[in-house]
């Protein structure tokens, strides 16, 4: 995707939900194409979640986790919860709002229209509480971590007792029960959240869509089933393999690419999952990785992850220089 590229696309636009990893990535390719999108997120900031953990631990290092949206998508970013897509209707409902999205017969992107004109319909709509006017619902991303249940292990079974348990604290004897009656002694019990993919926004719209958890079905381009417009990306496509920043991205660069070749009338591009590529960082200078089934030792891991978790690389494809 290169960023001087500019590409004809009539009253095309694009709405992306959720501005995550893979919405992030997906807008800033789309800015770069000069593709009209419109980016909503709940929170005014994308969140490099990846560091999240040395962001709980270290001084100073949350605000580098947090970039602002609007300063990169200036007037393509929209804050808000969405609650709800009507596809008949081409809207994405935002809680207390509504994203209007006009069919292209009659969309301000017109190139037909004067600018006047654009000027004086858009003025009329808005006074007429029409938050905002788009020409097309393209894709929708909608994946968002919830606070899990909590595990006992992976044996799946729920800690009983956690409402007395002295939790990050070491003591000499600690009794953990679990609801098979497990009971086990430890010296320090640290309450962890998993995350699952959270439905809520397109649960409706997509019931016959959905997988067992909770994510879309997509095919190999990842359309969601049944919808040439519509795709998942991230966490919320339902594509064996695992849930990961990393995976969101490379999502990211095959539905901007589909878009485009939609548009174009081209072929569009197969998605397929690679071999697993996982780096586990262990502090700044510790870790240890797999990348296409070979071993990677801690020395790579530290260059290539540790030190900055990534953090930069969000920065860059924002356009933004870190605080
Ligand atoms: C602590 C932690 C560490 C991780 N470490 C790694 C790692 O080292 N490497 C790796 O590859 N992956 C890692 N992951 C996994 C990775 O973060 C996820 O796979 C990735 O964030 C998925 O990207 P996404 O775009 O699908 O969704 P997300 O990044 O979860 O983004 C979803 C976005 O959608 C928004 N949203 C959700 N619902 C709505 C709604 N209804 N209305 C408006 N906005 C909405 C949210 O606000 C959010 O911004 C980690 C995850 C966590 C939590």
């Amino acid at each position: 995707m290169g960023s001087q590229v500019s590409v004809d696309v009539g009253s095309m636009h694009v709405v992306i939900v959720g501005g995550g990893f893979g919405g992030m990535a997906a807008a800033s390719q789309l800015q770069a194409m000069n593709v009209p999108f419109t980016l909503v997120d709940m929170k005014d900031s994308f969140h490099h979640n990846v560091a999240a953990l040395r962001a709980s631990v270290e001084s100073g290092f949350a605000k580098k986790t947090f970039i602002s949206y609007s300063v990169t998508f200036k007037d393509n970013f929209r804050q808000g919860v969405v609650v709800g897509i009507d596809l008949k209707n081409q809207t994405v409902q935002l809680q207390g709002g509504e994203v209007t999205l006009i069919h292209s017969q009659v969309a301000l992107a017109d190139k037909e229209l004067l600018p006047c004109v654009r000027q004086e319909v858009k003025e009329i709509l808005l006074r007429k509480g029409v938050q905002l006017l788009l020409s097309r619902c393209h894709f929708v991303s909608l994946p968002a971590p919830l606070p899990g249940l909590l595990r006992f292990g992976s044996t799946g079974e729920r800690v009983s007792n956690l409402e007395e348990l002295p939790v990050n604290e070491y003591r000499e004897y600690i009794k953990v029960q679990t609801d098979k009656g497990t009971e086990v002694a430890t010296n320090l019990v640290i309450p962890c959240n998993g995350i699952k993919v959270n439905s809520s926004a397109y649960c409706s719209a997509f019931e016959s869509r959905l997988a067992s958890n909770g994510a879309l079905q997509v095919n190999e381009y990842l359309q969601v089933e049944g919808y040439s417009n519509v795709y998942a990306i991230g966490d919320c496509a339902d594509v064996k393999e695992p849930k990961m920043a990393y995976h969101a991205g490379l999502h990211a660069n095959i539905v901007t690419t589909n878009i485009i070749n939609s548009m174009k009338q081209r072929p569009l591009k197969a998605y397929k999952p690679g071999a697993l590529t996982f780096l586990l960082s262990m502090g700044r200078n510790d870790g240890v990785g797999q990348i296409s089934g070979f071993y990677v030792g801690w020395l790579m891991v530290q260059l290539l992850k540790s030190r900055d978790l990534f953090v930069s690389t969000s920065w860059k494809t924002m356009k933004q220089s870190p605080p």
